[in-house]
């Protein structure tokens, strides 16, 4: 094997020093093997040498390909794309405190809450009180974020209300949301939807003002939803806890101002700065085509100031801005940090949550595009591509397995984080499904719940009581317990992924005739062949024979299977005259357990 490849080196191979194997970022084997002068199965060989079962489309990290190039005396070298080289505008996390430059920057404020609640009447009365306040031609157009100017500073709405589109974003990276107002109907207290709006705030680190809506309806009582909340470790300001509460109805106005100034007011407590004298750096919030005007992005500036004639680069798209309006259809020529504005010019749809950035030249964006484009491309051909925000949008179609279990913590904080945690990890076919929580040891009730629902218990620091210990004993009940969160979430994936129908494969390997006699001598090209699977015989690209393989043999030794790349003889029931150059396929249906990540 290496005398063949030695052989090949010399005639092909360039000096040593310029036997360099170029990564950008990840390398398919099939790709590798190409760079390598070797053959891809050979690499494949190499690669289960290292324990690791690797395909032809494969992506291989660069450590990985490292190894490998030594084994070959090649060197890998990382070429990937430097794009932020050829990009202006910060990183994203950088510190602004520190700049000089920064100054205070309105709070966006995405609102949550149960359905009905009142959200959409919220930001619609928000929309409208801001044309009141006599702004020209007023909010008309729906963008996905606006701007309002109260008399203690500007607040900027994400107008998609809601958990999902908040998590969505989150999924692809975006913390847009400075300051998430959670809407709980006076007349109905806190719902299921609220709890996962609480979990969901948290789980992004996200503060949380209250407000109480619909308190124009007669015989409601905000005290106690107020109540109810401190369920949720949320405690009003005026009980000595740390959270906003105000009563509002949304449906005539009262106390949205209130609720306005506040969210205004907490830019300051906290500390949003940004600087407007950078290069501009955003997000998208949405993207359409309209006829005669191209694309029109919605982009939130957060830091810095982006002009008219910038070129700027979103998702795997860049463009010249050729104008630029504001949620009331003005014409701006530049707009700086925490505004959410329409652009013209970008040359394609981006998805809601791509970053954006300005380059400094056409060359320079178009460049990054282009990479951009081939990457998309590259993940898509490896099909490999799956966003947060797919699985959302595939959330709930279908209906889903369920683990069911019950969760048990020591304290609310973590029992809260466990919960938002795990409702994170359902897919569109398995979920978590939490029948019943709470704080405190797992007790006989718990125990008799888990029976009755076939759950598993989780504890989360904490224990069963003797009792409980005897009735999970008799009846069966499995009880988990754990002091690390990963550690929960782990064996929870392992149990949803227990709840996974296995999917049918179709292994095929497909090899060709050396030799005839009455055992065909073949090599496998492709796959492995297992004696008592199924062979098709091809000859002259049609099916001749297909039988079951009877014989199956590595030199005079009788074996179960023959593995890629090696040479073995062959025989199929009523294949009788093998001739060379026939193609078998062994097709084996084979059960794979399926995991999820
Ligand atoms: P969403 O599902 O949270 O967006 O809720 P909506 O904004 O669609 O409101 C649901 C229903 O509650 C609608 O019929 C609204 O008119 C009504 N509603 C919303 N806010 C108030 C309020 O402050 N007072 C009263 N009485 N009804 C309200």
């Amino acid at each position: 094997m290496s005398s063949r490849r030695g052989a090949k080196t010399q005639l092909t191979t360039p000096a040593a020093h310029k036997r360099v194997v170029k990564v950008n970022g990840t390398i398919s084997v099939s790709e590798l093997g190409k760079q390598l002068g070797v053959k891809a199965n050979d690499l494949i060989r190499q690669l289960m040498g290292m324990g690791m079962m690797a395909t032809l489309n494969q992506q291989l990290d660069m450590d990985t390909v490292t190894l490998i190039a030594g084994e070959f005396d090649y060197e890998a070298r990382d070429v990937s794309f430097d794009e932020l080289a050829m990009l202006s505008g910060p990183a994203e996390q950088k510190l602004v405190e520190e700049d000089p430059d920064a100054v205070l920057r309105a709070p966006v404020v995405t609102i949550m809450g149960h359905v009905d609640h009142g959200k959409t009447t919220l930001l619609d009365r928000i929309r409208s009180a801001n044309v009141a306040s006599g702004e020209a031609g007023g909010i008309t157009q729906h963008m996905g974020a606006y701007r309002v100017e109260t008399s203690q500073g500007p607040v900027v709405f994400l107008d998609t209300p809601g958990h999902a589109a908040f998590t969505a974003m989150r999924a692809r990276g975006a913390s847009v949301t400075d300051l998430v107002v959670l809407v709980v109907a006076a007349d109905d207290g806190v719902m299921p939807q609220t709890a996962e709006s609480i979990a969901h705030a948290r789980a992004a680190g996200v503060p949380l003002i209250v407000a109480i809506n619909k308190i124009d309806k007669p015989g409601v009582d905000p005290e106690r939803i107020k109540q109810e909340l401190t369920k949720f470790e949320l405690v009003p300001e005026e009980w000595g806890g740390e959270t906003m509460m105000l009563p509002v109805s949304a449906l005539r106005g009262d106390g949205v101002d209130g609720l306005l100034e506040a969210l205004a007011l907490q830019a300051e407590v906290l500390e949003l700065k940004a600087n407007p004298k950078k290069d501009a750096f955003g997000r998208v919030v949405e993207a359409r085509v309209e006829k005669g005007r191209g694309t029109v992005a919605t982009v939130l500036v957060q830091e810095g100031t982006l002009s008219v004639g910038d070129y700027m680069v979103a998702g795997e798209f860049y463009g010249r801005v050729r104008a630029i309006m504001d949620s009331h259809g003005k014409r701006l020529k530049t707009s700086g940090p925490s505004t959410p504005v329409e652009v013209l010019g970008l040359g394609g749809l981006p998805t809601a949550g791509d970053a954006f950035y300005t380059a400094k030249t056409e060359k320079d964006a178009k460049k990054v595009a282009a990479h951009r484009e081939s990457e998309v491309k590259r993940a898509a051909a490896t099909g490999r591509q799956t966003s947060g925000v797919d699985l959302l949008a595939q959330m709930g179609q279908k209906e889903r397995e369920k683990q069911n279990l019950i969760l048990k913590a020591d304290v609310s904080g973590s029992l809260e984080a466990l919960k938002g945690s795990l409702e994170q990890l359902a897919t569109d076919e398995v979920e978590a499904r939490l029948v019943h929580t709470g704080v405190g040891v797992i007790s006989v009730s718990d125990i008799d719940l888990a029976a009755a629902s076939d759950s598993v218990v989780i504890g989360f620091n904490c224990d069963p009581d003797s009792k409980a210990k005897r009735a999970a004993d008799q009846a069966g009940v499995t009880i988990l317990k754990f002091s690390v969160i990963y550690d929960v979430l782990d064996t929870v994936k392992e149990l949803m992924s227990g709840l996974l129908t296995p999917e049918t494969v179709e292994v095929r390997a497909v090899f060709h005739i050396q030799k005839v006699g009455t055992v065909a001598g073949c090599i496998v090209t492709d796959g492995k062949v297992l004696r008592g699977a199924i062979g098709r015989v091809y000859r002259n690209g049609s099916l001749l024979v297909e039988g079951k393989i009877t014989t199956l043999k590595r030199f005079k030794d009788d074996v179960r299977e023959v593995a890629n790349g090696y040479e073995c003889g062959v025989a199929v029931d009523g294949y009788k005259d093998a001739q060379e150059g026939d193609r078998i396929e062994i097709v084996e249906l084979k059960l794979v357990k399926r995991t999820i990540d």
